[in-house]
C-alpha cells in the first residue's frame, strides 16, 4: 500500500500506448486513490496507460471507465516495458489550481495530415466569449477508429478549402463519433493553450471572431450522439470555458444565429444538459432552469402553433401579404420566408425561420399599436398566461417566442 496522493502536491502525467509520446493530463480524486479524466483513447481502445507522479511511477490498466485504480511498479520496469517517459510533465495540479480542468487529448493539424492553410489565419487579440456547437450532417457511421477521425478531418478541410473557397477548415475543433478531438483550423490549439486570443474561424457568419466553433461528427436530428463523442464534447467545452473564462451558459447551437437545422433537434435539445455538465466539470452548479437559454424556435414547413402565427403576422408586417396568419407553416409561408430572406440578404434562402431571420422579423411595438406586429404579440401572449412585456426589443421577443411550443 503506497502513499495516498494529494491532487495539490503531485503532478500527474498519463501516457497512452496508443499515442505513445503524448502527455495526457489527469488529476487525482480527493481520496488520493482514483484518477479522474483518464485519456479518452484509453477508454475507447482499452490500451495500457502509465501514470508518473513526482515521487513514484505507477502503472494502470485502463478499465474502460473513467476511474482507474493505481498499482505501484518501479520506474525501471516501466521503461523496460518499452514505454518512453516524456521529459515534461503536463496537467500539473499545483497549489491554487486544484480544480483545474484537464484538456481532453487533442490531435493537432499535423497529427491528422492537414494541408497548409492557403492564407494567413487571422488571430485576434481578444478572448472568445462563447462556444457554438455544430453537427457535420454526415452519416452516423459505426467506425469509431482514430483512422476514421483523421479521414473526417481531412474531408472537411478539403470541402471547406476546395468547395467553399475558405483558407482552411472553418471550425476550430472537430470531435469524431469515436470521441477523438481534432484541431480544425490551424493555430486553434496553440492559441487555446495560451487562452488569450481568438483564431478567426468560418463556422457561423457574424460569430467567427467571438465564438469557438466545434463540429461534431454525425447527424443528430433524431439520433443521440454516441457516449464517446458526448464525453469529449463536455470535456472540451469545460476546458475552453476554463481557458477563456467563458460561462457555461454561453454554449449555443448554430441555429441560435442562423436559419439552419444544425446541430440537429436532438443535439440542440441537449444543450441545457451540456451547459449543466460543463458547469459541473468546472466545479460550478448550474440549475436546470439556469441551463436553459432563451432561444428562437426553428420554424419549418408543417410546423404549427403560436410561434408560426406570430411569424406570419410579422411577415405580413414586412409587406408579405400573401401569407395568411393561420398558425400553420404552409408552402405559401415558406415562399414568403424565402422572399423575405432574399430581400434581407440572409446567408441561407431556405424558407426556414431560425436565428438569423427572427431578429430581422421582429420589430418595436407601441402600446397603442393594433397592426400586424401587435397581432403577433397577441398570438404569443393569449391563452398561455404570458403577459406582453412593456418594453419589446429583440431580447423580449426571443423570451416570448422561447415559451411557445411548436408541433410539427
Ligand atoms: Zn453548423
Amino acid at each position: 500500500m503506497g502513499a495516498v496522493y494529494s491532487s495539490v502536491t503531485h503532478s500527474v502525467l498519463l501516457m497512452g500506448n496508443n499515442d505513445k509520446q503524448r502527455a495526457l493530463p489527469a488529476r487525482w480524486a480527493s481520496d488520493g486513490r482514483h484518477l479522474i479524466g483518464v485519456c479518452g483513447l484509453c477508454v475507447v481502445n482499452r490500451c495500457r496507460i502509465v501514470v508518473i507522479t513526482d515521487s513514484e511511477v505507477v502503472r494502470i490498466e485502463a478499465a474502460g471507465g473513467r476511474r482507474v485504480e493505481r498499482e505501484g511498479v518501479s520506474r525501471r520496469r516501466v521503461l523496460l516495458g518499452g514505454l518512453a517517459v516524456a521529459g515534461t510533465v503536463t496537467g500539473t495540479i499545483g497549489a491554487g489550481r486544484a480544480t483545474a480542468v484537464p484538456s481532453p487529448p487533442i490531435i493537432g493539424t499535423s497529427g491528422w495530415g492537414a494541408r497548409p492553410n492557403s492564407a494567413i489565419v487571422p488571430v485576434w487579440n481578444q478572448r472568445p466569449i462563447k462556444i457554438i456547437v455544430h453537427h457535420t450532417a454526415t452519416p452516423n457511421q459505426a467506425d469509431f477508429s482514430r483512422a476514421a477521425a483523421d479521414t473526417l478531418a481531412r474531408a472537411i478541410q478539403n470541402f471547406h478549402m476546395d468547395r467553399r473557397g475558405w483558407i482552411d477548415t472553418g471550425q476550430h475543433f472537430t470531435i469524431s463519433r469515436g470521441g477523438f478531438v481534432l484541431e480544425g483550423r490551424h493555430r486553434s490549439l496553440e492559441v487555446l493553450r495560451i487562452g488569450r486570443q481568438q483564431v478567426e474561424g468560418a463556422h457561423t457568419t457574424g460569430q467567427n471572431i467571438v465564438a469557438v466553433g466545434i463540429e461534431n461528427e454525425g447527424i443528430y436530428t433524431v439520433e443521440r450522439p454516441p457516449g464517446e463523442l458526448w464525453n469529449r464534447l463536455r470535456e472540451l467545452c469545460a476546458y475552453i470555458c476554463q481557458q477563456y473564462a467563458i460561462r457555461p451558459t454561453e454554449i449555443f447551437g448554430h441555429r441560435d444565429f442562423k436559419d439552419t437545422a444544425c446541430p440537429g433537434d436532438v443535439l440542440y435539445g441537449m444543450l441545457p444538459q451540456l451547459r449543466a455538465e460543463v458547469a459541473g466539470l468546472l466545479g460550478q452548479h448550474l440549475s436546470r432552469d439556469a441551463a436553459v437559454q432563451a432561444s428562437w424556435p426553428l420554424l419549418r414547413i408543417a410546423d404549427r402553433g403560436a410561434a408560426v402565427r406570430a411569424a406570419q403576422h410579422l411577415l405580413r408586417a414586412a409587406g408579405l401579404r400573401i401569407v395568411d396568419a393561420s398558425g400553420e407553416f404552409d408552402r405559401t409561408t415558406a415562399d414568403a420566408v424565402r422572399q423575405f430572406q432574399t430581400e434581407q440578404g440572409t446567408e441561407e434562402v431556405n424558407g426556414m425561420i431560425g436565428g438569423e431571420s427572427w431578429p430581422l422579423l421582429v420589430r418595436v411595438v407601441r402600446p397603442d399599436d393594433d397592426g400586424e406586429a401587435a397581432l403577433a404579440v397577441q398570438a404569443l401572449t393569449s391563452g398561455g398566461g404570458l403577459e406582453a412585456p412593456t418594453m419589446l426589443g429583440v431580447e423580449e421577443w426571443k423570451q416570448l417566442l422561447s415559451h411557445t411550443t411548436t408541433s410539427p
